[in-house]
């Protein structure tokens, strides 16, 4: 019987799945040595928030196979799960929406200051009528630029253009025709979206080309009235820089649900700046979303074993390699 190691909680009835075609071995993770034991003589495994690097794959030669629950996949070396056969499998689709949703609450917070006038609220601040102090600035037909028009950036312009009819424009490498034709985005280069937009929001994935590909330089060339969102990863901004430009008024604001180290530090500068909302990578965390992510993981692991999985594979240059079923 095929083994597999679970290293996240897997929602009862997926770990029943699992159970179905394979001996399942949960483990916590955060003890490195056990994880990478259970490795050593497992054919798959499937988890999430991880880094896997190839020194703890290194013995282990029967695995045909890494699921993991996420779309983003930068937790794992893909050449080299390549040259050694391994499958990797991911979770894009079905966390799109709930991501776009967590995107767009980033931008209504950060630019209505829902968060920071809450917590005013409930600190008993209210004691009169609110006046220019608390305002913030409009969305609705503002100019939304796009770092990464893919399958969430897609789904955050169509909330933008057909929901609060905003001007929306991208970059990516390749053109995105739907997105073009569906809401009218407009591709521009960068320089163009950061020196025009007003609100820029990041969703490429992280890979060695979008690491701190926001940085002071681009910073200085966005408008001072600015709101940065990132729901991406914390790595393709430069967070110190990122910092100094929310100190200095360089730009408005930010919303950010990931960061450079998560949990984020509870010494980190951005949780004083009362023109940052920050959210505990809660991009895709629905119940609903989180449960369909484990189990599209979860199925797409057992396929892979049986060597039958067609789509969500990240690697898929592996298909023709020898030692992959
Ligand atoms: P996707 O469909 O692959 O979209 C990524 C887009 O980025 C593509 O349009 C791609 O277009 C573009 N891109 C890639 N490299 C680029 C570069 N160097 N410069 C400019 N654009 C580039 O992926 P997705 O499903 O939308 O997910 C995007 C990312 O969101 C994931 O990788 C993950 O890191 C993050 N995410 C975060 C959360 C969260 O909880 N906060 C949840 C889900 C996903 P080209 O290839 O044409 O450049």
């Amino acid at each position: 019987m095929k083994k597999i190691v679970v290293y996240k909680s897997l929602p009862p009835d997926v770990l029943a799945y699992l159970q179905q075609h394979a001996q399942v071995v949960e483990v916590d993770a955060s003890q490195h040595d056990a994880f990478v034991a259970a490795l050593r003589d497992a054919d798959g495994a499937i988890g999430a928030s991880v880094k896997i690097t190839p020194a703890m794959i290194e013995g282990a030669s029967r695995l045909k196979a890494l699921s993991t629950i996420s779309v983003g996949f930068d937790q794992f070396d893909v050449a080299d799960l390549t040259r050694r056969g391994i499958v990797l499998a991911h979770t894009p689709d079905v966390l799109t929406e709930s991501t776009a949703d967590t995107v767009f609450a980033l931008i209504l917070s950060s630019a209505r200051r829902v968060v920071e006038l809450a917590d005013w609220v409930k600190a008993g601040q209210w004691r009169d009528s609110i006046g220019p102090a608390q305002f913030g600035v409009d969305v609705q037909g503002k100019t939304l630029g796009i770092v990464g028009m893919g399958r969430i950036g897609g789904a955050v312009a169509r909330r933008a253009a057909l929901g609060f009819n905003m001007k929306v424009q991208y970059t990516n490498r390749s053109a995105n025709p739907q997105a073009e034709a569906a809401y009218g985005a407009k591709r521009v280069e960068l320089a163009e979206l950061l020196a025009t937009s007003d609100f820029v929001c990041l969703q490429v994935p992280l890979t060695a080309e979008t690491r701190h590909m926001i940085g002071a330089a681009e910073f200085n060339a966005m408008k001072k009235s600015a709101i940065l969102i990132n729901a991406s990863r914390g790595a393709t901004v430069d967070e110190p820089a990122l910092i100094e430009a929310l100190q200095n008024g360089t730009i408005r604001g930010a919303g950010l649900d990931v960061f450079d180290t998560e949990p984020l530090p509870a010494d980190s500068p951005l949780l004083k700046l009362p023109n940052v909302v920050a959210l505990p990578h809660i991009g895709s965390a629905t119940h609903e979303t989180r449960h369909a992510m484990a189990l599209n993981a979860a199925e797409n692991l057992v396929a892979a074993l049986d060597g039958k999985l067609k789509t969500n594979i990240v690697n898929h240059d592996v298909l023709g390699h020898g030692s992959a079923q």
